[in-house]
């Protein structure tokens, strides 16, 4: 008989908290997981799921358009914000429920109540009930940073709401050049808003190769979104039925909405991770080891709330590795390198693996090799959108250190690309690849010609 009412409970019923407890109940744990909105976290309720089922949406409007050079013509297409919203909702309740279904099937139970952290072993539940366990994993994710030093900050929303707009606006303004500011900008610009994007920075995708970048911001000016880089939002104001932003320059101009997509904050606040020894580091997540074990030794946490690469696969990864490890006697640790990645923007990203200038760092003599095409689809839609590909090859060993792609799919390419690299693929190795014909992925295998700087 144990001493606590649980072996493990974890607090926040997302990506990594969800794993983390079908795991450690297929071990044989007594399992408890609360969850203070709805189960399924970021990804699924209001992240990559609604967005991907919202990118969908926005490209038809360029669809219809390059249907006509494959000789279709249609009747007037109309779109409707409602319709997509409320299918939207029924597709993201019929996964809330299967993460229900499939947390409840393992055999763990579900508490619908914020939970906090009394001690090292007690959590309160919001209804004031408190309850043991061996082991507590933080499992809480995060949540949009909005600057609250800006005047007017209370006007901006961000990507939590524009999930549920009642109607989309004429104009919108996004303020942030990452994942969600460049992905929202796609949607809405899709969905025929007029979108300005603002980015304090030289460049959107601070961090991502500088090719795909500069590829990137040129493709979404080209499908009409205005891009202010080196600018920054210094007041909001409410103006009719939308807002009024005055930009550091002196720029005033009006929008239906002002979407703040500048990252993201670990949700740590009032979690009493005080009273059990629960370090934070200096951006304010959990500090974890390499086994996501945090300061106090029986409390973990995955995913967002430590902030190391905050993406949903890996929070699953770092779930399971946990439960695999402290329930199913293994001795692991999450691989946090060569980590595959997908934006989508539109066009779309596909990543894996260093940037030209993080290799030109690490290594004395980097390859390039790289294209820039139109897409066969192209040819017939008269659509004047390129497609970017890059590989970055270590010129001692031929070895592949990053490939990086812009257009159509990339995302499907990356994931398996992210094989090829990890397993340590040569660049002889992707010459030696038959290409797949005709395809966008075939230049992949025969980019022949290193790139030399005009
Ligand atoms: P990011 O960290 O990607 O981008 C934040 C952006 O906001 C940066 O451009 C940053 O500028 C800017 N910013 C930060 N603070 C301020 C400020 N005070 N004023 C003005 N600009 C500011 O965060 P996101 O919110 O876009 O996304 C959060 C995380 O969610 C991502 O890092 C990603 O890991 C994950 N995500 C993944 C997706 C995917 O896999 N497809 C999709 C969406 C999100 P600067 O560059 O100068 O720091």
């Amino acid at each position: 008989m144990s001493a606590f009412d649980y072996d493990l409970f974890v607090i926040g019923a997302g990506s990594g908290g969800v794993r983390a407890a079908r795991v450690a109940a297929k071990h044989g744990a007594k399992v408890a997981v609360a969850e203070e909105y709805r189960v399924g976290g970021t990804c699924v309720i209001r992240g990559c799921v609604p967005k991907k089922l919202l990118v969908y949406a926005s490209k038809f409007a360029e669809a219809f358009e390059d249907a006509v050079g494959f000789g279709w013509t249609s009747e007037k297409v109309s779109f409707d914000w409602a319709t997509l919203i409320e299918n939207k909702d029924k597709e993201i309740d019929r996964l809330n429920k299967a993460y229900i279904r499939n947390l409840e099937g393992a055999g763990a139970e579900l508490i619908m109540e914020r939970a906090e952290i009394v001690d090292r072993n007690t959590v309160r539940l919001a209804s004031g009930k408190k309850i043991t366990a061996k082991y507590i994993l933080i499992a809480t994710g995060a949540a949009p940073f909005i600057p609250r030093h800006l005047p007017g900050h209370e006007l901006a929303i961000s990507s939590n709401e524009a999930f549920h707009l009642e109607k989309l606006p004429r104009r919108i303004c996004i303020v942030g050049g990452g994942y969600i500011a460049v992905e929202f900008a796609g949607i809405f610009q899709g969905l025929g808003v007029e979108t300005i994007l603002i980015y304090r920075g030289e460049q959107i995708l601070r961090g991502f190769d500088e090719d795909l970048q500069a590829h990137l911001s040129a493709e979404m000016q080209k499908k009409g979104i205005e891009i202010r880089t080196r600018s920054d939002v210094s007041k909001i104001e409410k103006s009719g039925d939308g807002v009024r932003i005055t930009l550091e320059d002196g720029a005033v101009f009006g929008a239906g909405h002002v979407m703040f997509a500048t990252g993201r904050l670990p949700n740590v606040v009032n979690l009493g991770l005080e009273n059990a020894g629960v370090d934070l580091t200096p951006h304010y997540a959990v500090k974890v080891d390499d086994y996501s074990r945090s300061t106090a030794d029986n409390i973990y946490a995955v995913g967002d709330v430590t902030n190391r690469v905050n993406l949903t696969p890996v929070a699953i990864r770092e779930g399971q590795t946990f439960a695999d490890n402290v329930f199913g006697g293994q001795d692991m640790k999450t691989d946090h390198t060569l980590i595959p990645t997908a934006v989508f923007s539109q066009p779309e990203i596909g990543t894996i693996g260093l940037t030209e200038a993080q290799a030109r760092k690490d290594f004395a003599k980097i390859d390039i090799y790289k294209t820039s095409f139109r897409p066969m689809k192209h040819t017939l839609s008269g659509r004047d959108e390129r497609m970017l590909m890059k590989l970055v090859v270590d010129g001692d060993t031929d070895r592949v250190l990053g490939c990086h792609i812009c257009g159509p799919d990339a995302g499907e390419m990356a994931q398996l690309l992210g094989i090829s690299v990890r397993l340590g693929a040569k660049k002889s190795d992707f010459d030696a690849t038959m290409a797949v014909h005709p395809t966008s992925s075939e230049e992949l295998v025969t980019l022949r010609d290193k790139w030399v700087a005009k």
